[in-house]
């Protein structure tokens, strides 16, 4: 920490205020199910007017509080959707690319094979070979 921010009269209400902006920015950028609210609460399933809603446990129920997660489910379920389909079709890349890279070295695997049957006919084969 820096001495001279700490000799500042406001320098805790400054940190206060920096803590309740990261967590107010945590809140508005989650994305999908929340799992957690970075107030520390747990996430509850509530309903309000016929809308099913993920939440913090300490959410005030009124339109002030953005401190704490309180995300229609609906909004969530698409979010996560979205995610997951994201990473399935990035994992179905990496399949292909391994089942490319596979075949690939099957290919190279036959070659070989057939150098070592080559190498081993003219092995066996030479006149020269005392075991013969
Ligand atoms: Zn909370």
């Amino acid at each position: 920490m820096d001495r001279l921010c700490e000799r500042d009269p406001y320098y805790d209400d400054m940190k206060v205020a920096k803590r309740a902006i990261d967590q107010m920015e945590m809140v508005a950028m989650m994305e999908g199910i929340p799992k957690f609210c970075p107030c520390g609460g747990s996430i509850v399933e509530t309903r309000k007017d016929e809308k099913r809603y993920y939440q913090c446990e300490k959410f005030k129920d009124d339109r002030t509080d953005c401190m704490h997660i309180r995300k229609l489910w609906d909004k969530a379920m698409e979010e996560e959707v979205s995610s997951l389909r994201e990473s399935v079709d990035y994992n179905r890349k990496k399949v292909l690319n391994h089942e490319y890279l596979i075949e690939e070295m099957q290919k190279e695997l036959k070659v070989h094979r057939a150098e070592i049957v080559n190498v081993s006919k003219v092995v066996f084969r030479n006149p020269m070979d005392p075991k013969k």
